[in-house]
């Protein structure tokens, strides 16, 4: 692989999206995971959450090789009582489990008006906002807890060592003629992925965000990856705490999955997810839910002297870096290109076929 140290390649969204679709082919993966998974983690990366984009695939194929990963598996219902379904993911590959949870629970909330899907033990689902996004193109409402089964690296407010994960919380709010609203963010001050990136870059974390295995403050991303380890805080002190717990009680317990009790033994990244997914249209208040927002999202945004730029609307940022990727590639550093060329070539993609990809 010919690429200098330090530099950062930019790649089309096609060709990316290529590349994962090679991996995961000779993975053993069917056409439908390969753009399924292609869709979901070249979106991540489209949308800035690099975190949780093409940089996960050597994980997963770390998991497939650890028998971790089952792939072309559905969802199996466990239950089924009408305004709720109780899914177990049997650690299939989340971007395909996550996607086919959504498309049974957008049916059920279209048919009865909500419905609540307990997804326990997928691997890992990405980046949460993805599923958001699914039901608000139905024009549904969703809100999506999600708890992470993985060696803890959270510590809880008033902690000084990890006991959790990162666990992310979504909402999806689709709009009247305007792109949807998506919140999503770990209840992490940064998501684990992002300390990856920042340490495959070489470069600092914001204040606040780490600290070392003496509980001591941290900016050094490597306290996350070399031994001994420190932790990462929640956001927002003990608001994020109580958020992440909640997540660990919804997603983790309630689903019928697992919360967090202990290290863990396993490779795989898995997440349960607790979802409810509403229909205004259903509830009836499909006229007062559009007009109501979009008066609340003018009064929001309404210009301020003195005040620039406008404020933002959850979505924005990920639709503006979006629109700057499409235009003129999306970068990935070359730590991360390396790691996804050896999981390539682990599962028999030809070195240089993924190097000629890279330009
Ligand atoms: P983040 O801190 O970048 O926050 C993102 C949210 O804040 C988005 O809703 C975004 O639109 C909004 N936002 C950002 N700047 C804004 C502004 N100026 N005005 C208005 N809204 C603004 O996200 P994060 O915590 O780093 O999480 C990154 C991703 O990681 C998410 O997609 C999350 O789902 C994913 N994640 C997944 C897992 C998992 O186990 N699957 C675990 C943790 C995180």
């Amino acid at each position: 692989m010919s690429l200098p140290s330090g530099q950062e390649l930019r790649i089309t969204e096609a060709t990316l999206r290529t590349v994962v679709k090679d991996i995961f082919r000779s993975a053993g993966s069917n056409e439908r995971e390969c753009d399924l998974v292609a869709d979901h983690l070249v979106e991540a990366n489209l949308k800035g959450h690099d975190s949780h984009g093409v940089g996960m695939i050597p994980a997963y194929i770390a998991s497939l090789k650890a028998k971790e990963l089952t792939l072309n598996h559905a969802p199996r219902v466990v239950n089924d009582i009408g305004g709720a379904l109780v899914l177990d993911g049997g650690l299939g590959l989340g971007q395909t489990i996550a996607f086919d949870a959504m498309v049974m629970g957008i049916e059920r909330a279209k048919k009865t008006g909500s419905a609540i899907v307990a997804l326990s033990n997928s691997h890992h689902i990405g980046r949460i906002g993805h599923w958001a996004e699914q039901c608000a193109r139905e024009g549904l409402v969703s809100i999506h807890f999600v708890n992470v089964i993985a060696d803890p690296v959270v510590a809880p407010f008033g902690g000084k060592v990890p006991k959790l994960v990162t666990n992310p919380i979504a909402i999806g709010i689709p709009r009247r003629e305007a792109e949807p609203v998506i919140v999503d963010f770990a209840t992490s001050k940064l998501a684990h992925g992002k300390i990856r990136v920042a340490y495959n870059k070489g470069v600092p974390v914001p204040d606040g965000t780490l600290i070392d295995a003496a509980g001591r403050p941290t900016n050094d991303p490597a306290a996350m990856f070399e031994a001994p380890t420190g932790a990462i805080l929640p956001f927002g002190e003990h608001k994020g705490w109580t958020l992440a717990f909640a997540c660990e009680a919804l997603a983790g317990a309630l689903t019928g999955g697992h919360a967090m009790k202990g290290p863990v033994t396993q490779k795989a990244i898995i997440n349960n997810m607790l979802s409810i997914i509403v229909s205004p249209d259903a509830l009836g208040t499909q006229a007062t839910y559009l007009s109501e927002l979009e008066s609340f999202v003018h009064w929001a945004q309404l210009p301020v002297e003195g005040q620039s730029p406008t404020v933002l609307l959850p979505g924005d940022p990920e639709r503006a870096t979006k629109a700057e990727r499409l235009a003129h590639g999306i970068p990935v550093d070359r730590n991360t290109w390396l790691q996804i060329t050896a999981a390539g070539a682990s599962v028999g993609v030809s070195e240089a076929v993924l190097a000629a990809y890279a330009g």
